[in-house]
């Protein structure tokens, strides 16, 4: 069993326990929390360990949450730290408390590339996390980005550009803050295409990001040029029929319509884990291909998440280490059951 330890309880890292306390080859030591408030409650009441920061101990018991002890008591009992921080402030984690106790981390996409020695998803580059130490899990962006880009990659060898506009949530649905309620923000030659770039290579592509006042997913409309004719709308949905992280829906023309659907066919927290790629809004048109896609940004990261931690300790290799954490999660009926619903 590989020992585990959750630091940082918010978004991404509550849905990450989850992961990994249904997973056979993982023991989850606990969870962190800073503050004793209603999210430490139900993580009790789920069984999980939670370890609070030393200065709030007390504050926790009076809340009625006894700590198992404190977060550093929880990283001594780790083998690997998933860091689920805030943006930036895993690598205060990683220089004052992981380096000097030696002990190795997985880290999110709100953190630097250079936090880690391989940023990391499972489709694209699964063996080059294989006895690392420190490995950032790409944002939810690149990572729905490499799970679409990685098959083009392997089917075709004359890409000439791809341009990417990302239309991106402006706050979770759990946040109190969050973009400006009646403005879209832009930034050009975005920070996205690099990110990709650092886990397919030098790729050409352009990355334009907007920032809209919505909670739902972000959506991004993808342009690809090949040097031959683009392929086929047939031949785009046959390559993406084969990828188990990708729900190919047909008929889907909002990202509030998903959400309904997600909420209808009762998925935990409306976690869908998947890419969306919409068969409705792709264009092959010449040498270009167009297509749209929605990244479910709470939920798409959790998978990449577990399997860099058996890469990591190499327990299994891509494909049984990728196919274990799909079923832990449910993908295989998440993703027949939103195809169906959107056939
Ligand atoms: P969040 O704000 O929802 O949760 C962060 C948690 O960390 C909070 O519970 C906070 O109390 C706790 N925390 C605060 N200081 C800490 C510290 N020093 N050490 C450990 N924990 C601390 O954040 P999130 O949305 O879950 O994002 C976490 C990381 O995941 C970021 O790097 C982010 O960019 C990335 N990410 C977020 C999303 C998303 O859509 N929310 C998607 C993909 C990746």
């Amino acid at each position: 069993m590989i020992s585990v330890s959750v630091n940082g309880y918010g978004t991404i890292g509550k849905r990450v326990a989850d992961a990994l306390s249904k997973h056979p080859d993982i023991k989850l030591v606990g969870i962190s929390k800073f503050t004793p408030d209603a999210d430490a409650r139900i993580a009790a009441a789920k069984g999980i360990s939670i370890f609070a920061s030393k200065e709030n101990h007390d504050a926790f018991v009076k809340f009625g949450v006894s700590p198992a002890g404190s977060v550093e008591e929880m990283v001594d009992a780790s083998e690997i730290v998933i860091d689920a921080s805030p943006d930036k402030k895993g690598i205060k984690n990683k220089e004052e408390v992981y380096m000097r106790k030696n002990k190795r981390a997985v880290f999110q996409g709100g953190e630097k590339d250079n936090i880690a020695e391989i940023s990391f998803n499972a489709r694209s580059n699964f063996n080059s996390a294989k006895n690392k130490n420190y490995v950032r899990v790409v944002s939810c962006n690149t990572t729905g980005l490499c799970r679409i880009i990685k098959p083009i990659l392997e089917n075709r060898d004359d890409l000439e550009k791809i341009s990417v506009s990302l239309v991106r949530r402006g706050a979770d649905p759990n946040d109190s803050k969050g973009s400006a309620l009646n403005s879209i923000e832009w930034e050009s030659n975005s920070h996205h295409a690099h990110d990709i770039q650092t886990v397919l290579g030098s790729i050409p592509i352009k990355t334009t990001a907007f920032k809209a006042p919505q909670t739902l997913m972000h959506v991004h409309s993808i342009s690809i040029k090949f040097r031959g004719a683009a392929p086929s709308k047939q031949d785009i949905e046959n390559i993406y029929s084969k990828e188990s992280r990708v729900a190919l829906l047909r008929n889907a023309s909002s990202t509030s319509d998903i959400i309904e659907k997600a909420r209808d066919l009762g998925f935990a927290r409306n976690d869908i884990f998947l890419v969306n790629l919409h068969a409705n809004t792709i264009i092959s048109d010449g040498n270009e291909l167009s297509m749209v896609i929605t990244v479910p940004q709470e939920s798409i990261v959790v998978p990449e998440n577990v399997d860099a931690i058996i890469s990591m300790v190499d327990l299994m290799d891509q494909k049984r280490s990728m196919e274990l954490t799909e079923k832990i999660l449910g993908l295989g009926n998440i993703k027949s059951r939103l195809e169906a619903a959107f056939a």
